[in-house]
């Protein structure tokens, strides 16, 4: 199907107070959805960055230990984020380049969903391999993809895993959208036109990661997905799949919906 016969679905944030985003690595949010987050944040929404590598492959300088490079792209990362009008970042400090979908990672990720409770968590894609015709995908985002997926179904909203953070006071929480960040058949499209200068000064936050002359690499890179007009000015995209959940109905919703069954018959 063409893309301009494509038939998008509509954005929904009505009631939406917090949304997790869960990437591999520091930059990774502002690449894929750093222009989606600035709008969020503009519309009232807390959104939380959650990092779950610490980086620490992510430079060639052999000047660099991975010590620096880890507190670097920490200082980058909150740099990104403070651009996009983001407060929080959360660094889970997994090794950059190995990142595998544990117990023990998906337990922590538990932790922190049903502490922000958000209703939308934006995460990678695990299922993709590769990325158009040029790259295989890191496998950190395919992983970081899983352990997101992992962690939002079945273990957030069920009470039978990890029974101890009942105690603690961290209830069972259902996200009701995901957003999963893919440029392979996307079902939903959000203009980041408005914030796209943001969203460029948000990446290139990450001088670890973009010298001076790739930042015009980069911007042509987003031009390659802006749409031109017919005026001459560009429109900018970020593509997403995007999933929505019911609502898990409560004990006295059940009961009411029964008794009206009775009375009809
Ligand atoms: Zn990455």
């Amino acid at each position: 199907m063409a893309e301009q016969e494509k038939e998008w679905q509509s954005v929904d944030w009505e009631g939406v107070k917090t949304c997790l985003v869960i990437m591999a690595h520091p930059d990774d949010p502002d690449i894929s959805c750093g222009g989606t987050a600035t709008l969020m944040a503009q519309a009232g929404i807390d959104v939380h960055y959650m990092i779950l590598t610490n980086g620490d492959k992510g430079n060639h300088n052999p000047e660099i230990t991975h010590e620096e490079l880890v507190l670097m792209r920490q200082k980058e990362q909150r740099a990104a984020a403070e651009t996009c009008g983001l407060k929080n970042v959360i660094f889970m400090g997994e090794e950059d380049g190995f990142l595998q979908p544990t117990r023990e990672l998906r337990e922590r990720v538990v932790r922190i969903i049903r502490s922000l409770r958000p209703e939308i968590v934006i995460c990678q894609d695990p299922t993709a391999y590769t990325s158009g015709t040029g790259y295989i995908n890191h496998p950190d985002h395919r992983n970081a993809g899983l352990v997101a997926f992992e962690a939002i179904f079945p273990a957030s909203d069920n009470r039978m895993f990890f029974p101890e953070m009942l105690d603690e006071g961290f209830l069972p929480h259902k996200i009701s959208q995901l957003y999963i960040t893919r440029f392979s058949d996307p079902n939903t499209r959000i203009d980041v036109s408005a914030v796209a200068e943001t969203k460029i000064k948000a990446v290139f936050c990450h001088k670890s990661q973009f010298a001076e002359r790739e930042q015009q690499a980069m911007r042509r890179w987003m031009d390659r997905w802006g749409e031109e007009n017919e005026d001459g000015t560009r429109t900018y995209w970020e593509h997403f799949q995007v999933m929505r959940f019911e609502r898990r109905r409560t004990d006295r919703e059940v009961e009411e919906e029964e008794g009206e069954q009775d009375t009809d018959e």
